[in-house]
């Protein structure tokens, strides 16, 4: 495959779930669409949902990349065909009203009121199935909504996009299977005359003779694909490394957001927790979009995990494990990352930053899950905080600061956005209102990156939505 020539009339590079629903959409338009992909192509049943073979398979890096700050936080993306639909926990919003129309206001983002996605959101819902679990709620779940309606505070059931099957009712287990990428839009892609070549990362992009050529490598190999056109969905840290790499840098991998994420394990008297793992998909909304919390996959690997902080519980981890689960509380976090290239590197360097102001609210929104952990009945409460004694009733919230400390709090997240903005508004946007580079001919972004700000809400109903609202846009613009 050495220098190996390929023409197509549109690159998609990247087949998450802004690049697949991109090349599905434009191939049952009729166009011949190339969709590229670094990862592998791995069959759904390579390995089991959430376990340590699906993390060394389909996460980039094993799932250790940081944002280097004050505190540092680590993030997790997918890189395999599908992208992070194929790890992902499936909990399904469409963006909230006042999301949109900050973005119209500040980014001057044009056509995107809630009826302009509406037709994009019925339709990515109805091909991955986006519902509620008509089986048996997990019990982490319960416990999450009774702490909820104790304080009296609003909290949902969470749609996801998952198919059920089997004898199906509220007392039993529904069997579940997660409708990725690759089970739904990247079969519909191929099946409508698509191409798609696994195992090849997209290294620089040049603008020639009218036409994009694209320098793809696979391990010594390289490749050039030639498009009169080009996607670029490779997420919210890659497509901006991307592009600057190929010298397209205005308003590009300097406003980087995500979700910051702060974690409790809670220990209830009773069992809650089984060897297969669940996805509790209960929130809890009373402080939506600003603070989110809810229930995170509490196996016993990810709880060793999260146990981390308190490295003399471990052997009590092991007698308890089944009476334990993890919970989360999220905060928009702002827009001040930075994804630069390093020399001799394929990884970026991603920068992010949190200021006092954040740190109150990641207190506050640490406080409150705490409080629904106590009101649900929990006995003992580990914050991910290092060195931190743990909290044993609601009197010991006091020991909670009113800031969090960089120093001692471990954050994380799964969330990131917004390293390419859209929108009308040249001193803000990398790309227009329907992801076309501003100042460049014929290339677009369409994934997270370009979501103007952190939503507040788990982000790939918006990300599926608007993509497919562009690449309907450019379909119908193309001559
Ligand atoms: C563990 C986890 C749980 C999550 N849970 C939820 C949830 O429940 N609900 C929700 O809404 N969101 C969830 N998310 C977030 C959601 O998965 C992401 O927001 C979404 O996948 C982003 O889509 P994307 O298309 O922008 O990018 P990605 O999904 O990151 O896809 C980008 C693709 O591009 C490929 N790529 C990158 N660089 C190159 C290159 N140079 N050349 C070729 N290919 C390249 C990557 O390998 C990857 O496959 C979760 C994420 C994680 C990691």
């Amino acid at each position: 495959m050495a220098g190996e020539n390929i023409r197509c009339q549109v690159l998609v590079i990247g087949s998450g779930p802004g690049g697949s629903i991109t090349a599905s959409a434009l191939a049952a338009r009729g166009m011949d669409v190339l969709l590229l992909e670094e990862g592998q192509n791995l069959r759904n049943d390579s390995c089991a949902p959430f376990s340590s073979e699906e993390i060394a398979q389909k996460y980039r890096s094993g799932g250790l990349n940081p944002a280097l700050g004050n505190p540092n936080i680590p993030f997790v993306e997918g890189c395999c065909v599908g992208g992070g639909s194929e790890i992902n926990s499936g909990l399904y919003h469409r963006t909230p009203a006042e999301v949109l129309a900050n973005w119209r206001e500040r980014y001057q983002v044009r056509d995107l009121q809630e009826k302009d996605l509406e037709p994009q959101f019925e339709f990515c819902e109805k091909v991955l199935h986006v519902q509620l679990n008509p089986g048996r709620v997990p019990a982490a779940a319960d416990k999450l909504k009774a702490g909820a309606d104790r304080l009296g505070w609003k909290s949902r059931e969470v749609p996801r996009w998952y198919e059920y099957s089997g004898p199906i009712s509220r007392e039993r287990k529904a069997q579940a299977k997660r409708q990725t990428m690759s089970q739904t839009f990247v079969p519909a892609f191929l099946e409508a005359g698509g191409r798609l070549l696994s195992g090849i990362r997209a290294q620089k992009l040049a603008w020639e003779n009218g036409r994009w050529n694209t320098i793809g490598v696979r391990g010594s190999e390289s490749v050039q694909i030639n498009a009169e056109a080009v996607f670029v969905c490779a997420g919210a840290v890659q497509t901006p490394a991307l592009l600057r790499r190929s010298g397209i840098r205005k308003n590009i991998g300097n406003s980087l957001a995500m979700h910051p994420t702060v974690k409790v394990t809670a220990l209830f008297d009773d069992e809650i927790n089984t060897l297969e793992p669940e996805v509790p998909a209960h929130q809890v909304t009373e402080f939506s979009p600003r603070i989110c919390m809810g229930c995170s996959i509490s196996s016993s690997a990810y709880l060793a995990l999260a146990m981390t902080d308190y490295p003399e519980l471990q052997q009590a981890l092991r007698a308890h494990w089944k009476q334990m689960a993890i919970y989360y509380a999220m905060i928009q976090g702002p827009a001040t990352g930075m994804v630069r290239n390093v020399p001799f590197s394929t990884a970026p360097l991603v920068r992010y930053s949190l200021n006092p102001e954040n740190m109150r609210s990641l207190s506050e929104a640490l406080r409150n899950l705490c409080r629904a952990m106590f009101a649900a009945g929990a006995t003992t409460l580990y914050p991910s905080l290092s060195g931190f004694a743990p909290l044993r009733n609601e009197g010991d919230l006091d020991r909670l600061p009113v800031a969090l400390s960089a120093a001692n709090t471990n954050l994380m997240t799964i969330h990131l956005f917004s390293s390419c903005p859209m929108g009308e508004d040249l001193n803000l946007c990398a790309v227009d209102s329907f992801g076309k580079v501003h100042g460049a001919e014929k290339l677009y972004v369409n994934d997270a990156s370009i979501l103007c700000t952190a939503p507040g809400v788990n982000p790939q109903g918006t990300i599926m939505g608007i993509a497919r609202r562009n690449a309907m846009h450019f379909a119908d613009h193309a001559s």
